[in-house]
């Protein structure tokens, strides 16, 4: 038999009955015995007095001799033959314990421990001791089997029905709970034969219901990353086609002799495979970045002299299209940042070379530096065409460009973005951008101090 949680949880409920209903019993069982026992040695007691009161009645008008009171005594118990709670016994002892009246259907001493002691007083002086023994509480005794039978019959039939309906609804309450435990394996199972899109109902807001939620979450992510893995294979080889039909065409005319192998007839081909170089490198650091294998080389960085260089690369190209490149920092003194330069170089070229590429002749492209809280912020900002909101959300992806980029061939491979985020995350940063169509694009890096 397998053992599984709706038996264990109705194994769990069934000893707790089984407990419970042993420690009631006999607790119910002992308190009323022990009830019976201090009503029952009270009563005893309460008689005995009432004889001794008798006995010292008689003694009194036997002018203080105990000669006859026997006599008085035994007339007295045949007189009440008929009550069943007489007496079996009647002793009385001295004060030396010498035995002086005797009544009774028994006669002879038995252990003292077997008789209700009293003593017999004349006022408030003792006179003797009254001994009695089997003093008819017979009736009773029968009330308290009766009643223990009873409530002994009465507990076992409480105990029988509050048990099966325990045991019902906690079997129903057990099915019920585990529920969603075998919706989460279905769908395991369903994973595992490949449909990584599966979910499954989420139907409380207990620990179930949360393993549930985790659950859905994951497996979104495990599509999405499925799906994402499937598109980059595909994008990679769509990548890849192009050049590699150029430089087919261009060594084909060469083969066929209309063209000579001239160092000029050889450009077209080199440009395809520095594209086509650049393109694996890119993949490659993207690649490793996504891992999370990325090898940081961070120095202490002063980030304003940094933009300043790299921006002084650029002068050049601005001049040609007499785009205004500044730089403006806040004066508050910056504190030195721990960066890899290399790294950051490459995503501010990425970012950089996007803003000249994409701004019109005179326009501007500006860069500011400014402390934010526990970040330094670098904004670039260019005057060129925005991007279409519809475009914005996924020009971090890899591989993603514009559509007039696509068409024409123009920019470059789309993977920029994709690795300055790469790299802006590996530094704990944050890269975000806000654009409007017809004034232009804003990203920012916020990368954190310390
Ligand atoms: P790569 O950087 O790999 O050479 P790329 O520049 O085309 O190629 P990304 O830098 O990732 O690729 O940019 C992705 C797309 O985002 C671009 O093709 C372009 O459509 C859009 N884009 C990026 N920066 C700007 C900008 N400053 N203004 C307008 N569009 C931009
Ligand atoms: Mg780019």
């Amino acid at each position: 038999m397998k053992i599984t949680v709706t038996r264990k949880v109705f194994l769990i409920i069934a000893t707790l009955i089984a407990f419970m209903s042993g420690a009631f019993f006999t607790l119910a069982h002992n308190d009323l015995e022990g009830m019976f026992r201090t009503y029952a040695s009270e009563a005893r007691h309460r008689t005995a007095v009432q004889w001794a009161d008798v006995i010292s009645y008689f003694y009194q008008t036997e002018n203080h001799s105990w000669v006859n009171v026997t006599d008085s005594l035994t007339k007295m118990m045949s007189q009440n033959r008929a009550q069943h709670d007489l007496p079996q016994q009647l002793i009385v002892l001295d004060g030396q314990n010498h035995i002086i009246v005797q009544a009774g259907v028994q006669t002879g001493m038995r252990d003292r421990s077997m008789y209700t002691t009293v003593p017999i007083m004349e006022g408030d002086r003792q006179i003797g001791t009254l001994l009695i023994y089997g003093e008819g509480l017979d009736p009773l005794y029968e009330i308290e089997e009766t009643v223990i039978h009873t409530m002994t019959l009465a507990t076992m039939w409480g105990i029988i029905i509050a048990s099966a309906l325990a045991l019902l609804s906690g079997a129903l309450m057990a099915r019920r709970m585990t529920r969603p435990l075998k919706f989460i394996l279905k769908a395991i199972k369903q994973i595992t034969r490949g449909e990584l899109d599966t979910q499954i109902p989420v139907t409380s807001t207990d620990e179930f219901g949360q393993v549930a939620r985790a659950f859905n979450e994951m497996t979104r992510q495990l599509a999405a990353t499925e799906e994402a893995r499937k598109h980059l294979v595909a994008d990679v080889a769509h990548e890849l086609r192009i050049p590699l039909t150029i430089m087919q065409g261009q060594l084909e005319l060469i083969q066929q002799g209309v063209r000579g192998p001239k160092p000029e007839d050889l450009l077209p081909i080199h440009d395809e495979v520095i594209r086509l170089s650049r393109l694996v490198q890119d993949l490659h650091q993207l690649s490793q970045a996504e891992v999370g294998k990325l090898q940081l080389r961070k120095q202490p960085t002063d980030i304003v002299h940094f933009l300043q260089r790299l921006l002084e690369n650029f002068e050049v190209e601005a001049m040609d299209k007499k785009i205004k490149l500044e730089l403006q920092t806040i004066d508050e003194q910056l504190p030195m940042l721990k960066v890899d330069p290399d790294r950051l170089t490459q995503v501010f070229v990425n970012l950089l070379g996007n803003a000249l590429r994409y701004t019109p002749d005179e326009g501007t492209v500006r860069v500011e530096v400014t402390r934010s809280g526990d970040f330094v912020e670098v904004a670039l900002s260019d005057t060129g065409p925005g991007i279409d909101p519809n475009h914005v959300p996924f020009i971090f992806n890899r591989f993603y460009r514009g559509d007039e980029d696509r068409s024409r061939g123009t920019g470059g491979t789309g993977l920029g973005l994709a690795i300055a985020k790469e790299f802006v995350e590996a530094h704990q940063g944050k890269i975000e951008v806000t654009s409007e169509l017809g004034m232009g694009t804003t990203f920012v890096v916020s990368l954190p101090i310390n």
